[in-house]
């Protein structure tokens, strides 16, 4: 297996009010390295810069930001043409490959990008991708989960000096701090893509960690088809078995839900679920489920029963 270590730029509109419906940014510059899962070793590289066509001026930030300008641009290769090579570069020999990305946004914005100028997306569903920025900040203890590539690469002294913000050499600095991490991490704690969602037909997903798992419900066309399935059950974190909830759900002080729920065999779990609507019509949850102790579970229950005596 390879290692399809990624990275894009891209550019939006000058306005909230001029950017595009289905197209918020649109890629300027693709880069990427191929490394061995066996050997670590780096197989190989690829880099393009695109023409945009939606947002054809680079936009004052990004300007700032990135190591491209105008000229660069207007010599570069159509979406198309990048897109559809870079594609077939990933799983060039039939090797089979994980994408690996500093932080969580590429591989939305790469699908995004294929869907608003008609290329075949060839990922139908969710993707397990590794995120080099999580997986860095838990092997580190890091309670911070958003560092920025440039702090962590100065501190590794990684010895390979690249501009950043530029794709390729982020994905060159990415790429070096994922041969750092043990394997067993990366296997144990996939990070999950849901820009294709699993539609309603579909189960949904569970993704097991050491010290919790994390249901993912089917989607649903509106909201209340969603309040109204039987989506918010909780299963064990260590068994896996439907749990039953000791108390109704509540809500916290922000968006989430929050349950208490007991399995036979492992004691008691507490439950968050959180309400996502990416688009219009797909409305799904996530619940995250952690085992907890006696001592905790009997003090949530008891200030939920509480308030609701008050209330
Ligand atoms: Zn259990």
């Amino acid at each position: 297996m390879n290692y399809i270590v990624f990275d894009l730029e891209w550019n939006q509109a000058p306005t909230v009010e001029e950017a595009r419906p289905g197209l918020p940014f649109e890629i300027i510059e693709i880069g990427a390295v191929k490394v061995s899962a066996e050997t670590l070793q780096t197989l190989d590289m690829f880099h393009r810069i695109i023409e945009p066509v939606v947002y054809p001026e680079l936009f004052s930030h990004t300007r700032q930001v990135v190591a491209l300008n105008q000229k660069d641009l207007e010599a570069g290769d159509s979406f198309h043409e990048a897109a559809t090579d870079f594609l077939s570069w990933c799983g060039a020999g039939g090797e089979e490959y994980l994408f690996a990305t500093w932080g969580s946004g590429d591989l939305k914005e790469l699908q995004r990008n294929l869907e608003y100028f008609h290329i075949r997306n060839p990922f139908t569903g969710p993707i397990k991708y590794a995120d080099v920025q999580q997986l860095y900040a838990i092997s580190e203890n890091e309670t911070n989960q958003s560092l920025s590539l440039e702090s962590v690469a100065q501190k590794m002294r990684i010895s390979w000096q690249g501009r950043y913000h530029a794709a390729l050499s982020d994905a060159r600095y990415t790429a070096e701090i994922l041969k750092t991490l043990d394997p067993e991490l990366i296997e144990t704690y996939p990070a999950l893509d849901t820009y294709h969602y699993p539609d309603e037909k579909n189960e949904g997903l569970m993704l097991s960690y050491p010290d919790h798992l994390i249901l993912y419900s089917p989607s649903f066309k509106t909201r209340e088809e969603l309040e109204n399935s039987h989506t918010s059950i909780l299963r064990c974190p260590v068994c896996k078995k439907k749990s039953k909830r000791l108390i109704p759900w509540h809500s916290g002080n922000g968006r989430a839900y929050y349950t208490i729920a007991r399995c036979q065999t492992h004691g008691p779990m507490r439950g968050r679920r959180v309400f996502h609507d990416p688009e219009e019509d797909i409305h799904y949850t996530t619940i995250t489920i952690k085992q907890i102790t006696e001592e905790e579970a009997e003090h949530i229950v008891g200030k939920i029963r509480e308030r609701g005596r008050r209330s």
